[in-house]
């Protein structure tokens, strides 16, 4: 097994909306549709599709949802001998998504709350991966305890660090790779990021908490990598985007199951961003998201100018 992702698995209930409602105000809903999501599940899926062999650990309920979610793996030919069910019911999201593609999510954790922290460093030690990605939709402690076992036994980790939450000093050395998005990188950071040279600044300023290599991801304006002595811009595929729900654990999974086969992480940057505008271009999360053959043809058939190194 080479990827491991600790995360959430969630039913996302999808709306359409033409506009958000304000605080107080009733819209009327248009399509509604309940797939498959959580970041977890969405970055493990992701990953799998880009050809990585992928286990899963993390938690759903003994509910319709939960069976929904565990066939939903086996699917995607995820191994999910370390997906436990518990007595909490399955995390579930609400996601509206507007005309113009934006949305708003409400995440309820449910099982992903309820983690056995033995039973996953136990499936760590069996699998002995050589990735392990991991969000912050499961619990952090549980995430810390994961990412010391997975330093002792070599194995490279990735953080994405996503909903934001304040992250302990001692989390830093023990991350090999940390992927915020504009907006994590800037409740991380304090930095406003309005530009590329933001980003790097906040990029810097992981850095100076310990981070040893930062890739920030900046929607319809590309991404930016940088670690020691090394910053470079990726621009972003053109793209119609529709739904930009799970960009992120597009660009995450692939980049995760690019590192995997050995890709340096600037080569991995380039199928990373073309996942990631691919899975604008369809509504959902789990159904966004490309397969290999895809983003291999995207890549081939659109050209990417790529930023200057600095
Ligand atoms: P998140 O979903 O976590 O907010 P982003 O929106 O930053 O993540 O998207 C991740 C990556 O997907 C971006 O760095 C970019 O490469 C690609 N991407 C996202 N939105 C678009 C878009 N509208 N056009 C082209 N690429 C996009």
């Amino acid at each position: 097994m080479s990827v491991l992702v600790l995360g959430s698995l969630n039913a996302d209930l999808v709306t359409l909306v033409d506009r958000f409602p304000a605080a107080g105000e009733t819209v009327m809903g248009g399509d509604f549709t309940v797939h498959p999501g959580g970041k977890g599940l969405n970055q493990a899926a992701a990953a799998s599709r880009f050809g990585a062999a992928v286990a899963m650990v993390g938690a759903v309920g003994k509910d319709e949802y939960g069976r929904f979610l565990q066939t939903q793996l086996d699917a995607e030919g995820i191994d999910r001998s370390g997906v436990e069910e518990v007595h909490e019911p399955t995390g579930r999201a609400i996601i509206e998504v507007d005309a113009s593609g934006r949305n708003r999510i409400i995440v309820i954790s449910g099982a992903n709350s309820s983690l056995d922290v033995k039973r996953i460093t136990s499936t760590l030690q069996k699998l002995n991966p050589k990735v392990v990605l991991a969000q912050l939709e499961t619990p952090l402690e549980i995430t810390i305890e994961v990412f010391k076992l997975a330093k002792e036994l070599g194995i490279f980790t990735i953080l994405n660090p996503a909903p934001f939450q304040v992250l302990p000093s001692d989390l830093a050395p023990l991350v090999d790779l940390i992927i915020p998005n504009e907006h994590e990188a800037r409740l991380l950071t304090g930095v406003e990021i309005a530009t590329v040279e933001d980003a790097y600044v906040a990029a810097g300023l992981l850095m100076k908490k310990g981070y040893r290599e930062v890739i920030i991801t900046l929607g319809d304006r590309g991404a930016i990598l940088k670690r020691l002595k090394f910053q470079r811009h990726f621009m972003p595929f053109s793209v119609s985007a529709i739904d930009t729900t799970a960009a992120g654990d597009a660009f995450c999974g692939t980049l995760t199951a690019c590192l995997d086969r050995g890709m340096r992480t600037a080569d991995a940057m380039r199928y990373a961003s073309a996942a990631g505008a691919m899975a604008t271009t369809l509504m959902g999360a789990v159904p966004s998201l490309p397969v290999y053959e895809d983003i291999l043809n995207f890549v081939n058939a659109n050209s990417s100018i790529e930023g200057e190194a600095k």
